[in-house]
């Protein structure tokens, strides 16, 4: 069995990622997508939200797990018994970013592999602070994030 995690913030998940999660579906057995708990960055969802928020999107899904973490994602990684990072890659910025990351984690422990799937086109721009922004702002997030979620970013802000 093939394992492979998903780290992310998803503050809240788009359809970039869930598009993510579908595609390496058909690589790996299962995928735990993981929660973040990032004390760096500022979160409108809570991790509880948003792995409420990543189960609901992925429920008639098989082979699919969400959990979080804090800490070292390579210990998350080896608690799940996988050696699998999987990340999205939208623009010549994710790059850098990510090949810093992938270089230091094998540093640490190279049995740990990186692998990267490239974004569909349609969402090379679709990142969830443009969607925190737009709803923010009254603007529709109808194409870019499932139809609850938007509920979820209206209640949010109307608060
Ligand atoms: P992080 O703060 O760790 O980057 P994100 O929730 O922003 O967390 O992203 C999690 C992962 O999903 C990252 O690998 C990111 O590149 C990927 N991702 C996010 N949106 C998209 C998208 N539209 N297309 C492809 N990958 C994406």
């Amino acid at each position: 069995m093939r394992t492979a995690v998903y780290p992310g913030s998803f503050d809240p998940l788009t359809f970039g990622h869930l598009d993510i999660i579908k595609r390496a579906l058909r690589i790996f057995d299962n995928v735990v997508v993981a929660v973040g708990e990032n004390i760096e960055k500022e979160c409108l969802f809570s991790v509880a939200e948003r792995i409420a928020i990543i189960k609901e999107a992925t429920k008639g899904m098989k082979n699919v797990s969400v959990d979080h973490f804090s800490g070292l994602l390579l210990d998350f990684v080896k608690k799940k018994k996988s050696n699998v990072i999987v990340r999205g890659l939208r623009a010549v910025s994710d790059f850098e970013f990510e090949f810093q990351r992938a270089l230091m984690n094998r540093k640490v422990d190279s049995s740990v592999e990186a692998v990267f799937i490239m974004t569909r086109g349609a969402y090379c721009y679709l990142n969830s602070s443009i969607v925190k922004e737009m709803a923010r702002y009254g603007g529709s997030v109808k194409d870019l994030v499932p139809a609850f979620v938007e509920k979820k970013l209206r209640e949010k802000f109307r608060q």
